[in-house]
């Protein structure tokens, strides 16, 4: 098995997507990654569902990505005594210090520097920004607020003070607490929620100390302030459109989608575009033509993943929205106009030798009939500059180190397959003409490039590319080179 498309999906697991035979249909009609959200559930469900990911995975046979979401210094409702309320507009609603379950007149908000910096006539937005609430009287423990616009609120739901400026430490004891824990399981990729600065990726770099890799959610003003500055500092970016479009008008979401995906195919470096993809799919068996759109948008810009979140974790169909994401992605990608846009978009910059090896090898697939890209990765830096290089064909990345093949599993266009290591370059090629053949990519009459490092495992330094055809199967196909 495997997928006909570049573009990877990302699906957040939730009590929709909780059991095996979901997790394993998610991942069958489509799912590349799992997102664990650190903000909701508790660490034995969070160990429950990695687990079961890996019974899939092994299943399977192929690698899958797990990444966890740290809550980050987000503003939260705490939780309500009889599931969802409806905040009816005109009403009032109370926000206060007092962790008894909410109802629909009053829940906790469980932040006393809130209500310590607020003022009346200040707005709070609660959901990404679905209800807005209004300030009419608050004291040291509490705020009134009137319900401006209503909406269902749950439990643990964000809340934006879009107003005012609150200090916000990176990483918050639970944070902390989260990320070790998620480290311990063995997650590939920890997103930070909230990141204002390239140093709160760095603290948890040091944290996390190379157990996974660091993906920086964009969803604060100061971040795309910063962009280019945290940008170096991370693995990965998430555009986080949920958080965004409240911390920011929402028009100014769009350009800077585009200006964040262009920025990370310029460095090489996986960006997911994420939030409300197909938000009416959480209780509707299919998309609307916009949020179609939206996808094919991303899709289109080149970004590396797609990602539902309450779609997946939380509505009524979260198998149908990863299948209608997969069956979006195919067609787009079949489009000539998307090759135009892809090659149209693709950087241009090149300064090292590895740089004009991958460039090459993806030269030789647009000029000749090769079925694929094989290159050998022991850090995953060779195969993310294929991805760079968004080729015409698919890119198998071989590599013996199963964490390098899971966190490579966000990358556009990229097939992870572990392999053994190998000494020479005939062993790689031999064995990138297996894989090729094992996971239906070409057959023997066909041809693929293989790109490798000599000696091999020295990091980043690809230097040799060979065109080979696919019937070579044993080192004793090789004439003597
Ligand atoms: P973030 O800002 O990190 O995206 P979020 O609250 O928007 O946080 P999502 O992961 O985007 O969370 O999921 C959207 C909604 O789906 C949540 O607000 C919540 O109602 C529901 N949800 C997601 N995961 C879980 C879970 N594990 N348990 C309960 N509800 C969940
Ligand atoms: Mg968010
Ligand atoms: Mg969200």
């Amino acid at each position: 098995m495997r997928r006909l498309r570049n573009v990877k999906i990302v699906a957040t697991l939730g009590p929709a997507s909780d059991t095996k035979p979901i997790i394993r249909a998610l991942f069958e009609v489509g799912a590349d990654v799992f997102r664990l959200n650190m903000s909701h559930g508790t660490h034995d469900e969070l160990r429950r569902r990695h687990e079961i990911i890996r019974e899939v995975e092994r299943e399977a046979g192929r690698p899958i990505a797990i990444l966890a979401d740290l809550q980050g210094p987000k503003l939260r409702c705490g939780t309500f005594a009889d599931g969802p309320e409806d905040l009816v507009e005109n009403a009032m609603f109370r926000l206060d210090l007092d962790e008894t379950p909410g109802d629909n007149r009053r829940v906790c908000l469980p932040h006393p520097e809130i209500f310590a910096a607020l003022d009346v006539g200040e707005v709070l937005l609660v959901n990404d920004g679905k209800i807005r609430l209004k300030v009419e009287k608050c004291g040291a423990d509490y705020a009134d607020c009137r319900i401006e616009v209503g909406g269902e609120i749950s439990n643990r739901k964000g809340v934006n003070v879009p107003d005012v400026i609150l200090p916000l430490a990176a990483l918050s004891e639970k944070d902390r607490d989260d990320l070790e824990f998620a480290c311990t399981l063995g997650v590939d990729w920890l997103a930070l929620s909230f990141v204002q600065r390239r140093e709160d990726v760095e603290e948890a770099r040091i944290l996390a100390d190379g157990r996974a890799a660091i993906l920086s959610k964009i969803e604060k003003p100061a971040a795309v302030k910063a962009f280019a500055e945290i940008l170096a500092a991370s693995d990965g970016i998430m555009v986080a459109r949920g958080d965004l479009g409240v911390e920011l008008p929402v028009q100014n979401v769009p350009p800077i989608q585009k200006r964040l995906v262009k920025t990370c195919r310029h460095a090489g470096k996986p960006v997911i575009v994420a939030t409300q993809m197909m938000e009416s799919m959480i209780s509707s068996p299919v998309p609307t033509r916009a949020e179609v759109s939206d996808v094919a948008t991303a899709i289109y810009e080149g970004a590396d993943a797609v990602m539902l979140s309450a779609e997946s974790a939380a509505g009524d169909y979260p198998i149908e929205a990863v299948s209608i994401m997969n069956d979006v992605a195919i067609e787009i990608e079949r489009d000539p106009i998307y090759r135009d846009v892809i090659e149209a978009s693709r950087s241009a910059e090149r300064t090292t030798v590895a740089d004009a090896i991958t460039a090459a090898a993806r030269e030789i697939a647009e000029t000749t009939e090769v079925k694929a890209i094989c290159c050998f990765t022991h850090s995953g830096t060779t195969a993310l500059k294929v991805a760079r290089e968004r080729p015409r064909v698919p890119i198998i990345a071989l590599t013996p180190l199963v964490g390098t093949a899971r966190r490579l599993c966000l990358s556009w266009g990229m097939h992870c397959v572990m392999t053994s290591e190998v000494g020479r370059f005939k062993a790689a090629v031999v064995s990138a003409a297996r894989a090729a053949q094992k996971y239906g990519f070409g057959s023997d009459e066909d041809s693929i490039v293989v790109t490798a490092g000599i000696p091999f495992n020295m990091a980043g330094t690809t230097n040799i590319l060979r065109v080979s055809p696919i019937e070579i199967r044993s080192m004793d196909d090789f004439e003597s080179d």
